[in-house]
């Protein structure tokens, strides 16, 4: 299978060199996502589009004309935007979003849409109105999520984050995801899923090269109103500071016995290893650790249910034809067009939102998110960076997750926090652990305060990741 082996950096050298075109580049790259049979990493790609971004890009900007693959819920203006749904199968996005205009503007090329659950929703891949997307490190399990990066079918991805879509992958594949804070990257044209949680971020093989895409798509944006009008510092100024004095936070609630205990030994290795590089470990509590995945599942189906309601077959693609009126139109579209896991968070956020159940549910939920952002808070007043497992197991066999879903949803124990107080946080791979015979990627997460993405990149570039 032809693979394309090599980091972003090394093959913005190389063009930058003239070792080979853009335009080479964009075909290796287009061979290998054809090559793969394995995978399934991608709903669609467009080579001549990509081909003809190569022809005018310009090797000396920061992306040097490289080829990025863009998660399938992301406007690629002319492209497909299926959310991996039927609903938006005929859908064709009519602009850029905000960060693929950036990532234009920067010098990269989207090339591939990739695979995923359809609206987002889940940690397996296996909800996609396109086949089930398989991990390249054992295909008979879960990627989690895009699976380009991990099978070298792309240099570097473009992921979003609503509840860990870009760490629990990571972790799983052995790659690195960074989940920016809130509002450091524009969610224009991103289809939401829960807009006070969604974040688009990098997907890469190394931390470098999370820096190098984590710039290209970060800053201001006046069309999103959540954007974070903040200045975005230089991230791979911040590779190669040493890690000297680092207060490393160890919170209780993430070293349990819960956990694989390959996961602990392979996360603790990791801790020491910090230590050995000057780092300090400090013990801070996340008391409201184990609400999480009640609050955030409450959370996003309720904002799941209000977004989803414009794909009423009028405006989006897919229409439900010979529909006698218009709430058949509407009912029978989505009917048709939404699978079982978006149907199931629809109407349980349409509960949890409705007048009888508000106070309850979405009230209640929406206070312990306050109290979880007021423990990191607490947290950060002692530590400058808090770490543990990116998720309690590895990844799980394909069919699992069908079989008990209260499991698989608490699977994002670990990823949800940040989401839920706006932290950015990142999952660097830090070993495996043997199960059935075969070795399975291990994430080690670090999280750190509102736009200190910095602390992150510092300390994943000091482990040598
Ligand atoms: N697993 C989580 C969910 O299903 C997170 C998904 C995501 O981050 N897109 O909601």
């Amino acid at each position: 299978m032809s693979k394309i082996q090599g980091t972003l950096a090394q093959w913005r050298d190389r063009l930058r060199r003239k070792e080979l075109s853009p335009a080479e580049l964009v075909n290796l790259t287009a061979d290998a996502i054809e090559a793969d049979r394995t995978t399934n990493a991608y709903i669609s790609f467009d080579r001549e589009a990509a081909l003809h971004a190569a022809a005018g890009a310009d090797i000396s900007s920061p992306l040097a004309g490289i080829p990025i693959a863009v998660k399938d819920n992301i406007n690629v203006l002319g492209q497909p935007t299926r959310c991996a749904s039927r609903l938006l199968s005929p859908y064709v996005a009519p602009y850029d979003a905000t960060s693929i205009r950036l990532l234009k503007e920067a010098g990269g090329i989207p090339l591939g849409r990739t695979n995923m659950d359809e609206f987002a929703m889940g940690a397996s891949g296996e909800n996609s109105a396109y086949g089930i997307t398989r991990n390249p490190e054992a295909p008979d399990r879960i990627p989690g999520g895009s699976a380009a990066v991990a099978s070298a079918t792309a240099i570097a991805a473009l992921g979003s984050d609503t509840g860990g879509s870009i760490r629990q992958p990571a972790g799983h594949c052995g790659i690195v995801g960074l989940k920016p804070t809130y509002g450091r990257v524009s969610r224009y044209g991103l289809v939401a899923f829960a807009s006070s949680l969604d974040q688009i971020g990098p997907m890469t093989q190394t931390v470098e090269d999370a820096a190098i895409l984590l710039q290209a798509i970060s800053g201001h944006d006046r069309k999103d109103s959540t954007s974070a009008n903040c200045p975005v510092p230089d991230f791979e100024a911040a590779l190669g500071r040493d890690v000297k004095g680092l207060k490393v936070g160890i919170p209780s609630e993430y070293f349990t016995s819960g956990n694989h205990p390959g996961i602990s030994e392979a996360v603790q290795n990791t801790v020491k290893q910090l230590e050995n590089l000057g780092a300090e470990l400090v013990e801070v509590n996340l008391p409201h650790a184990d609400a999480v995945v009640a609050a955030y599942y409450i959370i996003a189906c309720a904002e799941a249910s209000s977004n989803l309601s414009r794909f009423d077959g009028v405006r989006y693609g897919k229409r439900a034809e010979d529909a006698a009126g218009l709430v058949e139109l509407f009912s029978r579209t989505r009917e048709e067009g939404f699978g079982p896991e978006v149907k199931r968070r629809i109407i349980l956020g349409t509960y949890v939102l409705s007048s009888g159940y508000y106070d309850a549910y979405y009230s209640r939920a929406q206070k312990v998110r306050s109290l979880v952002a007021k423990d990191f808070a607490e947290a950060f007043s002692r530590a400058d960076i808090i770490v543990g497992p990116t998720s309690p197991a590895p990844a799980p066999k394909i069919g699992d997750s069908a079989l008990d879903h209260l499991q698989t949803y608490l699977a994002d124990i670990y990823t949800i926090p940040a989401n839920l107080a706006g932290l950015p946080a990142m999952s660097i791979p830090c070993g495996t652990v043997r199960e059935s015979g075969m070795e399975l990627p291990v994430g080690f997460q670090m999280m750190a305060p509102h736009f200190r993405e910095d602390l992150l990149l510092k300390t994943g570039f000091a482990l040598g990741k």
